[in-house]
């Protein structure tokens, strides 16, 4: 990984997070995340398949290699180690981390990411309710549905946040809707776009919020196994 510049890292871990680790990405859809024109992107694509670490054809889009994909989650696992141990071990709030890991991705070695890893006992999410990888490559799979396409009524855990915006972030917090916080939407209000929902900790004691819908596109949310069920897989006892 120390082999590549920070730039060629960073593509592959964007390669990576736009396709879920396995679907083809489009030259558009990694010049918009990058920040930077399709031609700088094509050119970068080009060096990266010469390396073995893509597999790249014109019009067809960029798919990563098993060695391109090994480095990508190497760099998401530094990054999200990172910001654990800035919340954790160093008091930063969680707004404010992924910036500062977004540089240190690329500094530490693997030795210090697994000296944090160890530190903060092997934890398995981020601040922000993202899977950190493994050291040997293997990452949980996380939630793509947000909790804007949730039907209303249903209750739902919160999973995850995305973590670029660091005011999104804020909003968040205050509305107490972060990781294992647990949601039901009342009611959708089109005319305002705004989602009425109850929030809480517990499926007791929750609270009434309004959240913008352009809010709730950025929470990922996983279906509750609650609503009804028994739980860990005891049936009742059969009634004689
Ligand atoms: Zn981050």
């Amino acid at each position: 990984m120390s082999m590549l510049s920070e730039s060629m890292q960073d593509y592959l871990k964007t390669i990576y997070e736009i396709g879920e680790g396995a679907d083809r990405v489009t030259t558009n859809a990694l010049a918009d995340m990058l920040g930077v024109t399709a031609a700088s992107v094509t050119g970068m694509l080009k060096k990266l398949a010469e390396m073995k670490l893509v597999e790249y054809e014109p019009y067809q889009g960029v798919v990563l290699t098993l060695a391109g994909q090994k480095i990508a989650l190497e760099v998401i696992r530094h990054h999200r180690l990172t910001e654990l141990y800035l919340t954790e071990a160093m008091g930063f709030s969680w707004d404010r981390v992924h910036e500062e890991a977004e540089r240190l991705e690329h500094a530490i070695s693997e030795e210090f990411a697994d000296k944090m890893s160890a530190l903060l006992g092997d934890p398995k999410t981020d601040p922000h309710g993202s899977p950190i990888p493994s050291k040997d490559g293997h990452v949980a799979s996380s939630s793509q549905t947000a909790l804007s396409d949730v039907p209303i009524g249903e209750t739902v855990q919160v999973e995850r946040i995305s973590d670029e915006n660091p005011a999104l972030l804020r909003s968040v917090a205050a509305l107490g809707l972060v990781p294992r916080a647990m949601v039901t939407i009342t009611a959708r209000n089109p005319e305002n776009n705004r989602l009425s929902v109850a929030v809480g900790q517990a499926n007791t004691d929750r609270q009434q919020q309004s959240v913008e819908h352009a809010l709730a596109e950025h929470i990922f949310v996983r279906a509750t196994s609650t609503s009804g069920h028994h739980p860990s897989g005891h049936h009742p006892p059969s009634k004689p």
